[in-house]
């Protein structure tokens, strides 16, 4: 099926209209009409090739919700109408010890990621979210409950799962003091989640305009915080933020800057510090994380755009000037 996208053709051109082949529908797959979708940091990390391995022409998104148009004849968890999800990945092989736990985004076979990727078996390659439709293998694909506003979700399927699930991992809950770095589209995620799990939570932000982590702000909170949620997106210096951390304190990174950064040992070895990464979530946890937010009337806040956008939406974002997640509203290339 030809259908209508954005793409970026090099690591320094503007996202254009650009036309993906989405494949025929699979016995196990399920067909989506994608009404919307977030603008996550990978997208444009990803879009100029600042980690290396993209191959153009790239088609990002991966926070994508949609209504299901028509399903493979096998498919049982979806049916033609229903609000569903998809998130950073489409596939995986299903078989090695962590995708058996549920924890697929480790997995060990090989991953298909939602664009910038390859199809297992097919070997074609994966397109995203800025696009009108999307096909996926229903095991991938998540319910949205259906009093979530449907802009308003779309980040809950990258931002959402990548900082819920370090936060479960780590017990976070009433009685600890927890710390955010970077309130962007991350960030304000974590927030709502430590928060809703009891934690104290502190932002720590570089923008004035937010909140602040002036010199005297950071002394007073030496040694303060059982657990930090790092989301920054640029390069910046760890040791300065482990100093915050207490006694067995953990400072998890989710935000990933191009560049190594060197850690200093004796800041981790004083008062027994760790630091950690921790890549989006399994497929079931997602689906936990969104009935939560379901349940608890949690969503993003989300500055709506036309596709046409996009360009204006990387500028901005890399200036931290979004409050706090940009999502596509795919009428807008139909
Ligand atoms: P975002 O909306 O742009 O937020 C990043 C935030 O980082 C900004 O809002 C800003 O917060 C802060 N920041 C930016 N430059 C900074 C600098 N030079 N020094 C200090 N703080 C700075 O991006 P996002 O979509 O939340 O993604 C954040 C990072 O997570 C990206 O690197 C992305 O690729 C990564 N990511 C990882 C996973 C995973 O599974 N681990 C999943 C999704 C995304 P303030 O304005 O508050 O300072
Ligand atoms: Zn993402
Ligand atoms: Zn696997």
């Amino acid at each position: 099926m030809p259908t209508p996208a954005y793409a970026a053709q090099a690591p320094d051109a503007a996202l254009a209209p650009f036309t993906v082949t989405r494949r025929e529908p699979g016995p196990h797959d399920v067909d989506i009409d994608i009404l919307f979708c977030g603008v996550c940091h990978s997208d444009l990390h990803t879009a100029r090739n600042e980690w290396g391995g993209t191959t153009y022409p790239v088609v990002p998104g991966h926070e994508i919700i949609g209504r299901v148009v028509r399903t493979g004849s096998h498919v049982t968890r979806h049916q033609a109408g229903d609000l569903v999800g998809v998130g950073c990945f489409t596939d995986t092989c299903r078989t090695c010890p962590n995708c058996r736990a549920g924890e697929e985004s480790y997995c060990e076979g090989g991953i298909s990621w939602t664009y910038n990727s390859q199809e297992r078996g097919s070997g074609e390659r994966t397109h995203g979210g800025y696009s009108t439709r999307i096909v996926a293998d229903e095991h991938y694909v998540l319910r949205i409950p259906g009093n979530l506003a449907p802009d308003r979700a779309a980040p809950l399927l990258c931002a959402g799962i990548t900082t819920w699930s370090p936060l479960r991992h780590w017990k976070v809950g009433p009685g600890m003091r927890v710390a955010v770095m970077g309130l962007g589209g991350l960030g304000h995620m974590g927030l709502k989640f430590a928060a809703s799990f009891g934690a104290e939570v502190t932002v720590i932000s570089q923008s004035p305009s937010k909140l602040s982590s002036d010199d005297a702000a950071m002394k007073a909170a030496k040694n303060r915080f059982d657990f930090i949620l790092n989301t920054v997106s640029a390069p910046h210096d760890y040791n300065r933020y482990l100093q915050l951390l207490r006694l067995h304190g953990n400072m998890t990174l989710v935000g990933i800057p191009p560049e190594a950064i060197p850690v200093r040992a004796n800041i981790l070895v004083g008062q027994r510090r760790s630091l950690s990464g921790s890549l989006i979530g399994g497929i079931r946890e997602t689906q936990e994380m969104l009935d939560h937010c379901g349940l608890h009337g949690i969503d993003c806040e989300v500055e709506t755009i036309p596709m046409s956008y996009i360009n204006e939406a990387y500028a901005r974002m890399l200036r931290s000037d979004v409050r706090y997640r940009f999502v596509i509203d795919l009428a807008s290339l139909k």
